[in-house]
């Protein structure tokens, strides 16, 4: 997707910190954290949203939880929340699949 800004940044075309990467996905710091630790882990491949995926898409979902424990290791979180917002009903603003890992501060508290 040309325009597409995570697309973007896994074509390197803008900057991001990347804290892990592999053949298919990247994980990078959000631009605007809302927590201590707020990193994003994208396919790199551009499906718009978790809904898109069907039985095809099993491998790069695993693959996508498989690097956001790479990530989470990699960045030493032992604790962390996984958030993944799906259409503009449940706020999801960039429309190119990603999961938010938050963690640092009281993350104890419960939103469910
Ligand atoms: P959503 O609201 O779609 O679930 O999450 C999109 C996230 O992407 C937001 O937390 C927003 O701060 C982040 N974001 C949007 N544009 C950029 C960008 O260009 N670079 C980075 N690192 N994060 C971005
Ligand atoms: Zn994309």
């Amino acid at each position: 997707m040309e325009s597409c800004v995570f697309c973007r940044i896994a074509r390197g075309e803008i900057p991001a910190e990347v804290v892990y990467e592999d053949a298919g996905n990247l994980v990078f710091r959000d631009i605007k954290p809302a927590a201590p630790v707020h990193l994003l882990a994208i396919p790199r491949r551009h499906v718009a949203r978790l809904a898109d995926c069907s039985g095809k898409d099993a491998d790069l979902l695993a693959a996508l939880f498989l690097a956001v424990n790479r990530a989470a290791a990699a960045e030493k979180l032992r604790d962390f929340r996984l958030i993944v917002n799906n259409g503009a009903g449940a706020g999801q603003t960039v429309f190119h699949l990603h999961a938010h890992i938050l963690a640092g501060g009281n993350m104890s508290e419960k939103l469910l």
